[in-house]
């Protein structure tokens, strides 16, 4: 971190800032005294998620694809390079963009850091363990991923972001993180970004069938985000190098997780299954040893207590788009 600016708040850099993890870890940074910059294109992000920072002096947002050469002025002390699209529908549908946000992207944000002598935290992804034959996966895995297949877009874009985080420590000695990040939920999920959450969610609060994909053995473990939020609040003030899963070991099939949304939401919903997505992981779940030792982080919500807490948020949202299946 820079350390010039003593009297000053630190500054921090958070790139997709305006999605679903960037406006809660906007949040976090802001109430722990940070000057938070919020960089994002709105590309599956929304002006809505950030909406009540505006105002906020110690806040700013520039709309900017990272692609691009990142011009910020003044000092900066903290990069979290959370840009790029997520779900698999919006990098099924966003291929390009995806490829060029994991490696030019990335490119952009460490040069800045360089620049800077920022810290820079990479947000990366169980994703890079592919359709993993270990269970669980811990980090010295090194996955199983078909780099042409749909998913290849973006579990290769963020091996690549990888390979260009620590390239640029050991390279241009920058101060660098890596997270992966384990499948995440909480308020400001989009009704329709094909995750199935939400879409579970908004099928069972509608009265619509459930879509479950193949038969459903497939294995998740659901982290609710404030758990995410201070894993990476705990990296980020660490000096762990290599990478760390962050996520909740609680793993569960989608057949089980679809039957307890249904009961969650006391709908009558029934289920259907519908065709398995090619390259879809069969099973999921996060060896969090080394974010126990090294950050003595562990998950506190379990899945019943998070469901219980976004259930709310989802309601809401609902009523707000009507009896429909769109957001
Ligand atoms: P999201 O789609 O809500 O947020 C991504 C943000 O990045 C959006 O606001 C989008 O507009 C912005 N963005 C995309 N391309 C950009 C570009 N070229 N320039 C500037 N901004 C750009 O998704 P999310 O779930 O909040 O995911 C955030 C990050 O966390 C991603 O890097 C994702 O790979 C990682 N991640 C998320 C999960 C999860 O469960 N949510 C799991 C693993 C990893
Ligand atoms: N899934 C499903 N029905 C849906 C959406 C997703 O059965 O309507 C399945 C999907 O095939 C995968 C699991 O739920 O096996 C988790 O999907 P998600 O897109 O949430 O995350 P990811 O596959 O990236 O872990």
């Amino acid at each position: 971190m820079n350390k010039a600016r003593k009297q000053t708040k630190p500054r921090i850099l958070i790139t997709g800032g305006a999605g679903f993890l960037g406006s809660h870890l906007c949040d976090r940074y802001l109430q722990e005294g940070y000057e938070v910059i919020c960089m994002d294109n709105l590309s599956t992000g929304s002006a809505d998620n950030i909406a009540h920072l505006i105002g906020n002096e110690d806040f700013s947002f520039i709309k900017h694809d990272v692609t691009n050469y990142i011009h910020v002025g003044g000092e900066v002390d903290l990069i979290l390079h959370f840009a790029s699209p997520a779900s698999p529908i919006d990098y099924l549908e966003m291929p390009i963009q995806t490829l060029k946000v994991g490696s030019l992207g990335t490119h952009k944000a460490l040069g800045l850091a360089k620049a800077k002598g920022a810290r820079f935290l990479l947000a990366s992804t169980s994703e890079v363990y592919g359709d993993p034959l270990v269970h669980p996966q811990a980090e010295d895995y090194w996955g199983n991923v078909n780099p042409i297949g749909d998913r290849g877009v973006y579990d290769e874009a963020k091996r690549f972001a990888e390979a260009m985080t620590m390239g640029y420590h050991r390279y241009h000695g920058v101060d660098t993180r890596i997270v992966r990040i384990f499948n995440t939920y909480g308020s400001r999920m989009r009704l329709n970004d094909g995750r199935a959450l939400p879409t579970f969610m908004r099928q069972a609060l509608n009265g619509n069938p459930l879509t479950v994909y193949g038969d459903g053995s497939q294995t998740r473990s659901f982290m609710y985000v404030d758990d995410l939020v201070e894993g990476i609040w705990c990296l980020s003030h660490s000096d762990y190098i290599e990478p760390i899963n962050i996520g909740n070991p609680e793993e569960v099939t989608i057949l089980e997780f679809a039957k307890e949304i249904i009961e969650l939401t006391e709908s009558d919903s029934e289920i259907v299954f519908e065709e398995l997505p090619k390259d879809d992981p069969q099973v999921r779940q996060p060896d969090i040893s080394r974010a126990k030792k090294v950050l003595d982080w562990e998950p506190i919500i379990d899945r019943k207590q998070g469901l219980q807490k976004i259930l709310e948020y989802f309601l809401e949202k609902v009523k707000r788009v009507g009896h429909t299946n769109i957001s």
